[in-house]
């Protein structure tokens, strides 16, 4: 029986969990200084876990791992994450091997979510958890040739980061929802709608199987805040980058 202290129990749990969740952002973006956020984003996402989320949803920053099931995330500039990305015909095994080591490397970035041209493979694969624990398996997505067929008109601004963005962060807007078209790794079609955070990754991820990175969909003040971050990243891969 679900008790009425119980319920609200859950719902203190729930909102704790959406507190970690926006935190995160997409890849956990960076830490700059900013204005005082809206209280639901009270907790800084570098700050250790409260207590009562600490064991579902541990606060983390994004890591790069390295090499994680023999895959590399991209870093910004690299040419791959601007080059084009051709529809998956083949629903095989290598997909679906695929699929797993980007979720594999996905979770030892601590991030939410990925696209397969972030690790090099210029297809329309993304994977995403937005709970960003490989222990909710039921809440993780494998998208396939997706594309968006509605949307909201109204939009929300929020902090976002990217793996293939080290170590900082921007507010960017999106729609509050998007209705989706996709296919599952067997080749099956699915719909979708996502809403709120949901809606956040999938739009950023979605973005990245057309060469759109977070960075391109910046306000002019919000570009002009992480551009040293930019700049240092372009020195950081050398020549031959796509910016
Ligand atoms: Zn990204």
């Amino acid at each position: 029986m679900v008790t009425r202290a119980a319920l609200l129990l859950l719902l203190l749990a729930q909102l704790l969990l959406a507190g970690a969740a926006s935190s995160h952002t997409l890849a956990a973006g960076g830490a700059r200084p900013q204005a005082a956020p809206p209280a639901r984003r009270a907790r800084p996402r570098c700050a250790p876990a409260l207590d009562a989320s600490a064991e579902l949803r541990p606060a983390a920053e994004e890591v790069d791992p390295g090499e994680v099931a023999g895959l590399r995330v991209l870093k910004y500039p690299h040419p791959l994450l601007r080059a084009p990305n051709a529809e998956v015909t083949a629903f095989d095994e290598e997909l679906h091997e695929l699929s797993r080591r980007m979720f594999r490397m996905m979770y030892a970035s601590k991030g939410v979510g990925l696209a397969a041209p972030q690790v090099g493979v210029n297809k329309r694969l993304l994977v995403f958890n937005p709970e960003g624990d490989e222990r909710k398996m039921s809440s993780e997505y494998a998208l396939v040739n997706p594309i968006i067929v509605d949307r909201s008109e109204g939009t929300e601004l929020d902090d976002e980061g990217c793996l293939s963005f080290p170590g900082f962060g921007a507010k960017v807007t999106r729609a509050k929802w998007v209705k989706v078209r996709a296919f599952n790794l067997k080749g099956k079609p699915v719909n979708k709608r996502y809403a709120g955070w949901d809606a956040r990754i999938f739009q950023h991820e979605y973005d990245h199987l057309d060469g759109t990175l977070f960075v391109d969909r910046l306000d002019e003040a919000e570009r002009h805040l992480v551009q040293p971050d930019l700049d240092r990243l372009a020195v950081l891969h050398g020549p031959g980058g796509a910016l």
